[in-house]
């Protein structure tokens, strides 16, 4: 049996950290020492901002991005293109969009792929939300960014047809996206570049 080394407090602290993403149990102890140690340059801020963003993090209701105001500062920019809605499958892709610079856009987030196999079906995404601000006549074009795997492509075809009739062009990103690669992991340039030769679907 190993002694323990520290009280619950700091043992629950590097609980949750190891559930980061990128942080296994030993970098959850490095980072937690870390915190513990520069108290007050790491540890107090971080508590506070923390905190902060527990209070007021919410999910935007027009589009499903995750921000602290609900509509979210993407959908009240007014210096953003209202006609063109970029489709993403998860927030994570359209923080990527938005650091690659390629759209100045309004975006929807559909909360995951199709997945018969994985019991996910339409009504588990935000399809019908999409198809609704589609129908907002200022809407003209309909980007479906998308991953390029197989749920993410039947996911696109689905979503298209569910726009089918309304006066939208809907385009899918430029191949050049690798196969079952995740947006997340593009870099910014490829990204862009995707996103400027998309082609009608
Ligand atoms: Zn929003």
């Amino acid at each position: 049996m190993s002694r323990r080394v520290t009280g619950p407090e700091i043992e629950r602290l590097v609980q949750l950290l190891a559930r980061l993403p990128g942080l296994g149990p030993r970098s959850a102890r490095r980072a937690a020492l870390q915190l513990v140690k520069r108290k007050d340059q790491l540890l107090v801020p971080l508590a506070e901002a923390l905190g902060r963003v527990g209070e007021s993090v919410r999910v935007c209701s027009t589009c499903g991005n995750i921000d602290t105001s609900d509509p979210c500062a993407v959908c009240t920019d007014p210096r953003r293109d209202a006609s063109t809605i970029v489709v993403v499958e998860d927030v994570s892709d359209l923080w990527a969009l938005e650091r690659s610079g390629a759209v100045d856009a309004r975006y929807h987030v559909l909360g995951g792929v199709l997945s018969p196999l994985n019991g996910v079906g339409p009504d588990d995404l935000d399809i019908a939300g999409l198809v609704e601000r589609a129908h907002d006549p200022a809407v003209r074009e309909v980007i479906l960014a998308v991953n390029a795997t197989v749920d993410g492509q039947t996911t696109a075809h689905y979503v298209t047809d569910r726009l089918q009739g309304l006066d939208v062009t809907v385009s899918r990103l430029a191949h050049g996206v690798p196969v079952g690669g995740e947006l997340d992991y593009l870099d910014e340039g490829t990204l862009a570049a995707a996103i400027r030769a998309r082609t009608p679907f």
